[in-house]
């Protein structure tokens, strides 16, 4: 990749940022600069929100079922450049290449499942709601809809949204994560070359200054957001002083609840796989497991004997199984944590600070790091660390389980392993997490489902993906007629 400063996507055309001030992109596993990306303010965005805003007229004119055939055209071009789209993301952001190819391949899905749109956006009649009166609810378009993304997914989180707001009829600014810009770009490339009309799908660079702009920009009509808990919260309230609907999914404490019942093999590759996976950078990631009765022993052993089997290094080479986290920084905040945790007096009994990755140096690795002994007040067991640490914590009975989970303030994700449909049953009723799995490690739902948490997870009512954002990128009109 050629080091470069990004351009945003305005109207049709690539053009320079007026932005002044850039930020310099890393490949996070040797630490090279890649190029710049400029941190666009309020003129930035209000060029692209003027041209989604003046697309919309025609595009919402446009039948659903045409509207779909660019996203068709879009689909076709996403399968012929997928690992193109793949190594661009390990590269700028440190995944390994097959946990690349599967988070583009998701993100494919959300595309294939908007192509529904035709039928996914239909309403409903009723005739003869009064004698001679007939009801029926439409949905339509309602303008110009904005997207705020995280660094974790560069390629998928944006698809969750723009597809579907697009195909109903709206027109669209996304604004990637100014962390990893280089997915997106790619992204809106084969946007171009499907031929969306000009201004339909913008994008523009930048970080909180731009992001402020979108959410005070009164031609937006709605935003949705991915990323940290605070920042969602920040997004939530004052997108909604200006009237604007918003979704704003934040971060994430996962608990896995290990059974004594459970196959442990099976258990214990699901775990390791939902902890370390992607370096535990994932808002699905499993950090603290509850092991439930006698099982403890048996997990903490079969832990230590998968971790130290974890190849950590650059991503794009074959066989690693873990890459680096995304920056310096935030490689800190992990060691940060882990000092908190062996300050609180956790056992650390697998240490990834000084791991040796395969890689030509530079990067902004940490190995798989396991704590025992934790209790649900350390920082560890309470706050999001968001990279490959897991925390062990014993509890007495699936109960005292679920009691730990529902006193923490966040319920993004959880798991239970067992072999016991009514341990199952019980978890899946009582849990508050709302992405939640049996015996396996990654609640993920797919692009056909809605995606989100709960509590401090996740703010407002109509969640990503799945047939609620139908819901969300449409207006339901009821039209009631006497003739
Ligand atoms: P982040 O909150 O730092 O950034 C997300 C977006 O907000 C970026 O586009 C960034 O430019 C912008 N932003 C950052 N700080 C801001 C501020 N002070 N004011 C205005 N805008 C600001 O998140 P991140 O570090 O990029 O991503 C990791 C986080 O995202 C984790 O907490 C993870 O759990 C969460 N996440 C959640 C989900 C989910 O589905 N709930 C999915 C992926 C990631």
């Amino acid at each position: 990749m050629a080091v470069k400063r990004i351009q945003d996507y305005v109207g049709g055309e690539w053009i320079d940022s007026l932005a002044g001030e850039t930020l310099d992109v890393l490949n996070p596993a040797t630490g090279e600069t890649l190029g710049q990306v400029p941190l666009g303010g309020e003129a930035d965005v209000s060029r692209a929100v003027d041209a989604a805003h003046k697309a919309y007229p025609e595009w919402r004119r446009v039948p659903v079922i045409d509207r779909a055939r660019y996203l068709f055209n879009f689909k076709f071009l996403l399968e012929k450049h997928a690992d193109e789209l793949a190594r661009i993301l390990t590269i700028e952001h440190g995944k390994t290449i097959d946990e690349s190819v599967g988070s583009v391949r998701r993100g494919i899905e959300c595309v294939e499942v908007a192509c529904g749109a035709p039928t996914l956006m239909m309403g409903r009649a009723l005739e003869d709601v009064a004698a001679g009166i007939d009801t029926s609810e439409i949905r339509q378009p309602m303008g110009v809809f904005a997207c705020i993304a995280p660094f974790n997914f560069p390629a998928m989180v944006p698809l969750w949204f723009y597809p579907f707001a697009v195909a109903c009829g709206n027109t669209f600014v996304c604004k990637p994560s100014e962390q990893v810009p280089y997915c997106q770009e790619l992204l809106f490339k084969l946007i171009h070359d499907a031929g969306f009309p000009p201004g339909v799908l913008n994008m523009v660079n930048g970080g909180k200054d731009a992001v402020n702009a979108i959410l005070d920009n009164p031609l937006i009509k709605g935003v949705s957001f991915v990323g940290s808990s605070p920042v969602a919260e920040y997004v939530y309230r004052r997108a909604a002083e200006s009237g604007k609907r918003v979704q704003a999914l934040g971060g994430a404490k996962n608990f896995l609840v290990v059974m004594p019942d459970a196959d442990m093999d099976a258990a214990l590759d699901a775990v390791t796989g939902s902890a370390y996976g992607c370096a535990g950078e994932r808002c699905l990631a499993g950090t603290v497991v509850l092991t439930v009765g006698d099982c403890h022993q048996k997990i903490r052993d079969g832990l230590v004997e998968r971790l130290a089997k974890i190849r950590v290094g650059d991503g794009t080479r074959d066989g690693i199984m873990m890459g680096p986290v995304i920056s310096a920084a935030h490689k800190a905040r992990v060691l940060d944590y882990i000092q908190k945790g062996i300050d609180e007096g956790a056992e650390l009994v697998v240490d990834g600070r000084d791991v040796k990755p395969e890689s030509d140096g530079g990067g902004f690795f940490i190995g798989p790091t396991l704590f025992d002994g934790v209790t649900p007040e350390m920082v560890v067991a309470s706050e999001e660390i968001f990279g490959p640490v897991l925390c062990l914590m014993n509890v007495a009975s699936l109960d005292q389980a679920l009691a730990t989970m529902k006193a923490h303030p966040l319920g993004n994700a959880s798991s239970i392993f067992t072999t016991s449909g009514r341990h199952a049953r019980t978890f899946a009723y009582e849990v508050e997490a709302s992405m939640t799995a049996v015996n396996l490690g990654v609640a993920a739902p797919m692009s056909f489902f809605s995606f989100g948490g709960a509590k401090g997870s996740f703010m407002g009512d109509l969640k990503a993906h799945g047939r609620e954002i139908f819901d969300f990128y449409t207006d339901r009109k009821v039209v009631i007629s006497r003739w």
